[in-house]
């Protein structure tokens, strides 16, 4: 058997692998197997294309410091990320496989590849569409990166006419794509790729807090199909159907997300096309209440049902081994304390739910946001841990916030809410939350987990 057949017979394997590994994320319990299986494919998938190429002399210098040097950076990113960083360090990966198609795109042109007549034009075709996947994954997942890791605001960019530059950048893209086929050239590349570029960072800078979590999965389908379109310019199949299998999974994710959310698909992949600018009009909502970690104490000794809704706070205070002696303080005491968890509370999805798990709250009180809403009026206490966005009422009652119509975790109904934060910032989408004003609401300021201790030495 040829070295090509062998190698072809490894790529069919990875490809099994990979189906088997995405197979596996999709549940909780089989998600470390999936990791280990995708692992294992792109394992077997390097080894079979190092075989097919079989690099030699400065080549094989270079890529092995390549691999070196990436698995090195790899290995300590991996271990010394926080959870609350995942998301930015997964931008950042999704701007690489974007930076690795242009590159791919712009050495597919500069390298002669042998052909002539329509086939020459195929690969052109290939090359411009390439190029352009890469760089608005590049640059819109470099944005996505400074957005989630506050290195720039979170709010929309609403440049004037917004809607328009982005249709009108995809208009030009297309005539640029069939004049590059028709008669290539180095600057008109050149041109496609700055638009590119800049197209990518508008589509993402458009987009509000809110809906980033649907953003980074559209980054993640972007990635994929980038590396499909460089799996075509290198005849390279396994990248083909990998691409494929990120693309199509992403772009199911950020479908269902919207779905989950209410929001337009349409408009979070065309850059909050529709989405109007908010007024900029701060609203005076009153009066706060502040209480302390003893009231609330006295509170909960009261209580015969509390619901903990958690957020990204928590996450940040590392709070979740106190408040998971605290539930079962009060569950001793016979109170009923369930979990509220909103699909996208924290900073990556399952966030709440994998904190919880890891300081071993019972997996049956952790109920998601559509099991627990209707019950909050029959709940003595909510106490609301480091959540803003996810509680917040303008999303149900306003229909000029920027979150409007966004299904959120409707506290304000129980009799009693506990806000723990340390100020009254808004939360990630930088909109201001009437929950604090209401006559049942009570702010806990400071670090939610010193917080929480209090109230458990207090009770
Ligand atoms: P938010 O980000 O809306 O708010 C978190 C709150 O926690 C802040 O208001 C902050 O207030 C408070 N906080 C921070 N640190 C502490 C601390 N040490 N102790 C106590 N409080 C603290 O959180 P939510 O979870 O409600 O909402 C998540 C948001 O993130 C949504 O807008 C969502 O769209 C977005 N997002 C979600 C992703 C996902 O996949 N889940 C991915 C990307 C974005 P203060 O500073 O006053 O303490």
């Amino acid at each position: 058997m040829t070295a090509e057949k062998v190698t072809f017979a490894a790529y069919l394997v990875a490809a099994l692998l990979f189906i088997l590994s995405l197979a596996g994320l999709s549940r909780h319990e089989t998600s470390r197997r999936g990791v280990l299986l995708g692992m294992a494919g792109m394992g077997v998938a390097v080894l079979a294309t190092l075989v097919l190429q079989h690099p030699s002399g400065l080549g094989l210098v270079l890529l092995v410091v390549a691999v070196l040097v990436g698995a090195a950076v790899g290995l300590w990113r991996a271990r010394v990320v926080e959870m609350t960083g995942m998301p930015e360090l997964i931008a950042l990966l999704h701007s690489f496989v974007g930076l690795a198609a242009v590159l791919v795109g712009w050495n597919g042109y500069l390298e002669d590849p042998g052909l002539t007549g329509s086939l020459l034009g195929i690969h052109h075709g290939e090359v411009v569409v390439g190029v352009f996947i890469g760089a608005v994954t590049f640059t819109g997942s470099i944005v996505a990166f400074l957005k989630l890791s506050a290195r720039i605001p979170s709010a929309p960019l609403m440049l004037p006419g917004k809607n328009a530059l982005n249709l009108g950048a995809l208009v030009v893209f297309v005539a640029l794509t069939v004049w590059f086929v028709v008669s290539p050239s180095l600057w008109l590349l050149a041109v496609v790729t700055v638009l590119a570029l800049a197209l990518g960072w508008h589509l993402v800078a458009s987009i509000g807090g809110g809906d980033m979590p649907v953003v980074v999965s559209m980054l993640n389908s972007y990635s994929g199909w980038a590396a499909a379109a460089s799996g075509f310019l290198l005849d390279n199949n396994l990248l083909i159907v990998t691409g494929a299998l990120v693309g199509s999974s992403g772009a199911y994710l950020s479908y269902i997300m919207c779905q989950a959310m209410n929001r337009s698909f349409i408009s979070v992949i065309a850059g909050g096309f529709g989405i109007e600018a908010p007024s900029g009009e701060a609203t005076d909502y009153g009066e706060h209440r502040e209480t302390s970690a003893a009231e609330v104490a006295e509170l909960l000794r009261d209580a015969s049902s509390v619901v903990i809704t958690p957020g990204y706070g928590m996450a940040v205070a590392q709070a979740q081994y106190p408040v998971a002696d605290l539930t079962a303080k009060l569950r001793e005491r016979g109170v009923d304390v369930r979990f509220g968890i909103h699909p996208v509370a924290g900073r990556l999805p399952g966030h709440m739910n994998v904190l919880l798990a890891e300081a071993k709250v019972p997996y049956d009180i952790v109920l998601e946001m559509d099991e627990v809403n209707d019950d909050f009026d029959a709940t003595d206490v909510v106490l609301v841990i480091g959540a803003n966005d996810t509680v917040n009422p303008a999303a149900a009652e306003d229909p000029a916030s920027p979150i409007a119509g966004m299904p959120v975790l409707e506290v304000w109904h129980a009799k009693n809410v506990v806000v723990f934060k340390r100020s009254m910032a808004s939360g990630y989408a930088g909109v201001q939350n009437p929950l604090f004003f209401r006559d049942n609401s009570a702010m806990l300021f400071g670090d939610a987990k010193d917080r929480v201790e209090d109230i458990l030495r207090a009770l």
